[in-house]
This record gives C-alpha cells, structure tokens and sequence, in this order.
C-alpha cells in the first residue's frame, strides 16, 4: 500500500527548561513542504542558520545526541526526534530558541501530545523511507546494532545495569504510531544519583531536577512510582526511535540493540550508510543515492 507524508496540521510551540543551560527554551515545530523533511532553525544564532536533519550534522554522546553544523551545537534532540519518527511526522520545521531541547519529564509525552493536539496533515507525495536491504552489525566494546530487512519497522532492545531494579532487562516491539504510544512514548530517561551530582559539580547540568527523569539511589528510584516495571528498557527504545530517525528518514528493517547508547546508535547509522548495498532509500533510487547522505567528517568546535 503506497503511504503518503505527513506534516502538522497546525503549529505546535513548547516551553520548558533545558537541563544543560538551565535556561528557558521556546520551541516552535511549524508544518513544512512535502519533501522538505526535517529542519532545525537555530533561532538565537545570528543569521538563524537552518540545519536540516541528516548524518553529517548528527554526533551521538554517553548523554544526548547533538545537533552541530561544526559551529554551532544543538543538545538533547532525541527524544522530539522520537515522537516524530513514532508518530511518522515526515516534514516539519523546528525553530529553537535556545541551545538545547527541553527535557520536561524525560519522556516523549509532551511532544506526542502537543503534536496529536494540532493534528497531522497528509501530502501529496509518496513517504519515502531508509529501507535495511542486507544484514549489518556493528559492535562497540559490549554494545551491538544489528540491522536485518523486514517488511516494517520492529526493534529489540536489551539492557544490563548492575542494579537491583533493573538487572537485564528485554523489550520487543514493531513500530507504528499506536504501539509507539501505547507502549513507548511514556518511558522515561533514568539517570543515577551520584553521577547527577558529579555532573551537576562540574557545571554540566545547570536545570535539571526530580521532573526531568527517573532518578535512582543504589537500591530504589527516589521520584517514583515507575510508569511500567520495565520504564528502564522501553526508554532505550525511545532513544532508538529517535537516534535511528537523525537520517531524516523513517526506517523500514529490524534493528536489535543490545547495550549501546546515542553513541553507538549515532556511529552505527553511518557505518549502514556507507557501506554500499545495506540500505537504500525505498522510492526506487538505486543504492548509490546514499552517499549523498554519508557523513561527511567535520570538526566540532565549542557550542554556542
Ligand atoms: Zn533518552
């Protein structure tokens, strides 16, 4: 069945405090053209530079993965680029006021519900997607990525953290707007006590508290109920859903993750996208179309 793109039906803007800056950021996602994929407009920059969403402005880290012309850098875009990618947002224009996304409670919540609020709206031209044509895997010390084709969107994630409310745990799910809500959206990010505050002594967060995640001590989290016994896993997949979406295009194919991060995901996308014959985009371009989305290598020079 040939599927159409979308975009907002109607502007959806945001406020909340980026956790890095400890500022106030105003979002502002506005529809965009059909085929114009998504674009970051860096609203405070002078000349507001526009960066649309590919590879070689993408750079994966431990915590967040980063938007960067070489420039200029934009944090924590993962989890807006999430809901749109669960939600099959295909075009959409993104103006930020400010150097990083607001966390709000650590979820994807805020987005999917401001964004179904407005509404969607379909285009008159046929969604195009990065489509897994061979397996693939890339490991990364314990971490793994393994790409395999399928007929739609289904991820396995895993996760170990040697702590006694996560151990290992495993999720499995095939991606389309209502399971991404029903099962994914909610998850919220987690982060440990005493690393917030080994962070937070060296100026790395200046805004975040109790509201923008799960917060765990060495034996229980501080700021629960949890959401699902498995929150931990399913917020792996939202950051999946997410990472996997900084090609600018929706992903057909299976993806199993076992222990990787924004790192990993990040480098992964881009070993898949330059090696020729693993994916192609699946409007009918033959494969060699995707080096025009390989990264190209940049230097990143200090943030804004
Ligand atoms: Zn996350």
């Amino acid at each position: 069945m040939q599927e159409f793109q979308q975009t907002l039906a109607a502007p959806v803007e945001l406020e909340g405090v980026g956790v890095f800056s400890g500022r106030k950021v105003r979002v502002v996602l506005e529809p965009a053209k059909a085929g114009e994929g998504v674009v970051f407009v860096l609203e405070e920059v002078s000349g507001a530079p526009r960066l649309p969403l590919r590879p070689e402005y993408v750079l994966g880290t431990e915590g967040a993965t980063v938007l960067s012309d070489g420039y200029h850098t934009l944090y924590l875009i993962e989890h807006l680029l999430s809901a749109l990618h669960g939600l099959r947002v295909d075009n959409v224009v993104i103006r930020v006021f400010g150097p990083e996304i607001p966390l709000f409670d650590g979820s994807a919540q805020v987005f999917v519900r401001e964004i179904l609020t407005r509404g969607l709206r379909l285009q008159p031209l046929p969604k195009r997607y990065l489509e897994i044509l061979k397996p693939f895997e890339v490991q990364n010390g314990v971490g793994s990525l393994r790409f395999r084709p399928a007929p739609d969107f289904r991820l396995r994630v895993r996760i170990a953290f040697d702590h006694p409310l996560i151990g290992e745990q495993s999720f499995s799910l095939t991606i389309n707007p209502l399971t991404y809500q029903r099962e994914v959206a909610f998850a919220r990010t987690f982060g440990f006590k005493e690393d917030l505050l080994r962070r937070r002594e060296k100026g790395l967060l200046r805004g975040g508290d109790f509201s923008n995640g799960l917060i765990l001590d060495e034996t229980k989290v501080l700021n629960g109920p949890l959401r699902r016994p498995d929150e931990f896993v399913r917020h792996k997949a939202l950051d999946l859903v997410g990472d996997l979406f900084t090609v600018g295009l929706p992903f057909r194919g299976e993806v199993e993750a076992e222990f990787s991060g924004h790192r990993l995901h990040i480098e992964a996308l881009k070993s898949l996208l330059s090696a020729p014959g693993i994916a192609r985009l699946s409007d009918g371009l033959p494969p060699v179309a995707l080096f025009f989305l390989a990264p190209k290598k940049r230097p990143l020079r200090p943030g804004y």
